[in-house]
């Protein structure tokens, strides 16, 4: 008869030691590999084919399954981090920082609150509070790691919607009203629904960058309703900062919360040569940045720093009998500011790479994208077949091919992602196609860039 060993997937045994021995052999191939496959998804009936099943009664064991994602699972998965992988914001996370994720993995660190996970708190909180000196905030600002900036400008607004309610009330039947540009991201307006608020998007002109004269009209239609302003700081799209400076002077004039969505463009902040597109920045009440786009850290993770960390407290802390020995403490709780509880200590592997190479080595990495992206710019406007559909301010090239249809766009696309050349998607404009290149990794070559313009010609 067997007996039963309801500890055997727990055990740390010379199983467990074959097991990680298999891992690290996988983890060094991906992370040694001087030329990491593109790759590109399958059907499901496909994956299914080659999979075949994998959730059994009894197990199929850790060389199997994981013999299944190296051959079957991993090839279907675009490598985000491929240097030529160029769509939407892709990520490019440092060794050290993917190094450190899998011993964050192994580690089984509470990042909630400061009772369970002080150390990995107050390593984080270092990271904060650089980013937070960068930005000009106050010695007192502070905030959290969240997984992704759609839950950091969730939590953001939320903190600066619960302010708003403690100074004003709205009359019966009225909406809070959060302005932003129509250039921002979708997130935005996903986080208005969730509150139930009204978003107000409006147009940015013709260089894509709002400012406060644009919002004017806004705030006399709809006077006190208008709790926030977000300022986007790198667009998605086009990688344009709004003019944060004339947000800043607004505020002496009107009440209201100032977030700052640089998701994407915010990590330019620590470039000289873009810098000063932040001005301004010192004043907003909220900001967020997200790792695993251009500060290269791995999925997932949103740094949110509030100028002042009690009112994103206010609105975030959750409260309950079995709470209370976390709640009633004077400690500093990272799920106290954002909408979350359990968490991971996601800003860890940041902190490893910051801890390990210094910041300067970041200036270097983010300015060398800016640059190539000015230089492939330069190249665009030389060539007659190509026009840019905007200048670039940080690291996006958004650019047209003269007489190219959409579906022109789209056969190059996938013709280059099914040769395993570069993912590199359409997009559109104001209903004109276009594509466009986004710089976030150091590893991307003017050479190869230079390749993918060349092969629009035909
Ligand atoms: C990517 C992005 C977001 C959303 O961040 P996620 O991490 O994908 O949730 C929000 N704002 C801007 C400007 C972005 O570029």
């Amino acid at each position: 008869m067997n007996t039963p060993h309801p500890d055997r997937m727990h055990r740390a045994g010379s199983k467990t030691e074959k097991m990680l021995n298999l891992a690290f052999e996988y983890s060094k191939k991906r992370l040694l590999d001087p030329e990491i496959p593109l790759d590109k998804p399958s059907s499901a009936s496909e994956l299914k084919r080659l999979a075949g099943p994998t959730i059994t009664e009894h197990g199929i064991g850790a060389h199997q399954a994981l013999n299944i994602f190296e051959h079957v699972l991993a090839p279907a998965c675009i490598s985000v981090d491929h240097p030529n992988y160029l769509s939407f914001i892709p990520t490019a996370p440092t060794k050290a920082a993917e190094i450190f994720d899998m011993i964050v993995g192994a580690s089984s660190v509470y990042g909630g609150s400061w009772l369970e996970g002080s150390g990995a708190v107050y390593a984080e909180n270092e990271v904060l509070g650089w980013l937070a000196r960068e930005i000009g905030f106050p010695e007192t600002a502070g905030g959290v790691f969240l997984q992704g900036g759609t839950l950091g400008n969730l939590s953001a607004l939320v903190a600066a919607r619960e302010t708003a309610r403690k100074q004003r009330t709205l009359p019966d039947g009225k909406r809070w009203v959060v302005l932003c540009s129509q250039e921002s991201h979708a997130s935005i307006t996903a986080a208005a629904h969730i509150m139930d608020i009204k978003v107000c998007a409006i147009s940015p002109g013709d260089n894509g960058s709002l400012c406060a004269d644009d919002v004017k009209d806004a705030f006399e239609t709809y006077g006190d309703a208008v709790f926030a302003v977000v300022a986007t700081a790198g667009t998605t799209n086009f990688g344009i900062v709004d003019d944060i400076a004339s947000f800043a002077t607004l505020k002496q004039t009107h009440s209201f919360w100032l977030h700052i969505d640089g998701a994407y463009g915010l990590a330019a902040i620590l470039c000289k040569k873009t810098q000063t597109l932040f001005a301004g920045i010192e004043h907003a009440d909220s900001i967020i940045v997200d790792p695993h786009k251009w500060l290269f850290a791995p999925f997932d993770a949103c740094a949110l720093i509030y100028r002042c960390p009690e009112q994103g407290r206010l609105a975030h802390t959750q409260r309950a009998e079995y709470l209370a020995s976390l709640t009633e403490t004077h400690l500093w709780n990272p799920s106290d500011y954002g909408v979350q509880l359990t968490r991971r200590a996601r800003g860890l592997p940041l902190w490893f790479s910051l801890a390990t190479h210094g910041v300067a080595a970041y200036r270097e990495a983010i300015t060398y994208c800016i640059d190539l992206a000015h230089e492939v710019a330069v190249h665009i406007e030389k060539t007659p077949w190509l026009r840019l559909v905007r200048p670039p301010e940080l690291s996006v090239v958004v650019f047209e091919r003269e007489g190219w249809t959409k579906e022109d766009y789209e056969r190059w696309s996938s013709t280059l992602l099914e040769t395993q050349v570069a993912f590199v998607n359409p997009s559109s404009h104001q209903g004109r196609p276009n594509t466009r290149f986004a710089f976030i990794n150091p590893r991307t070559k003017l050479e190869s860039a230079l390749k993918l313009l060349e092969s629009m010609k035909s």
